[in-house]
């Protein structure tokens, strides 16, 4: 089967390792609640930064935000390594400017995704992500972000949403942690 991950906030816990970021940059310490109960993608408000402040804030923390050690979160590695070595095809679809395509392929190849160059899709629009999704003819898709997901719903095949403060409006199965990824494929290949 072929799977789809988005990568920040779906495979790995780039919002939270950003917060900590801000938490050393600003002398700002705020408890993990605060980021739990943000219903926003954007992290600025707690730190008092206007919209418009946090974009620069995280402009200028881009390069640590995404190639330092943000962390996987559990069971991500795991579960797609173990998806690739039982056949099925990985293919990764991330929105990152054009400019950090070449280095997050390598990344991901460092930290331990398995992936093959020709299934990274990157530097797309949010909203083009369907066209993708559509032509590689995926059988699932995870993403975190509703500006994505809301445009999935006309598709072919299963999307999750991968659980987090900012989408849990959205009516759609969603997984919690990726080890339940494996109980996913296991029912479907009963
Ligand atoms: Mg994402």
């Amino acid at each position: 089967m072929k799977f789809g991950f988005d990568i920040d906030d779906t495979l790995i816990n780039l919002r939270g390792y950003a917060f900590e970021l801000y938490k050393r940059k600003l002398g700002v310490d705020l408890g993990d609640e605060v980021l739990q109960s943000l219903a926003s993608v954007e992290i600025h408000e707690p730190f008092g930064l206007t919209r418009e402040q946090g974009k620069e804030m995280w402009n200028s923390l881009r390069e640590d935000i995404y190639f330092t050690s943000c962390p996987p979160f559990p069971f991500a590695v795991e579960v797609l390594q173990e998806l690739a070595e039982q056949g099925h095809e990985v293919y990764y679809i991330t929105a990152r400017a054009k400019e950090y395509c070449a280095r997050t392929l390598e990344w991901l190849r460092q930290n331990g995704f398995p992936v093959r160059g020709e299934h990274f899709y990157c530097g797309m629009e949010d909203t083009e992500k369907v066209h993708i999704i559509e032509r590689l003819g995926l059988d699932y898709y995870f993403d975190d972000k509703p500006a994505v997901l809301n445009t999935l719903s006309g598709l072919q095949l299963a999307v999750y949403a991968k659980d987090n403060p900012y989408n849990k409006h959205l009516e759609i199965p969603r997984i919690t942690s990726w080890h339940e990824l494996r109980e996913i494929v296991r029912a479907h290949e009963k």
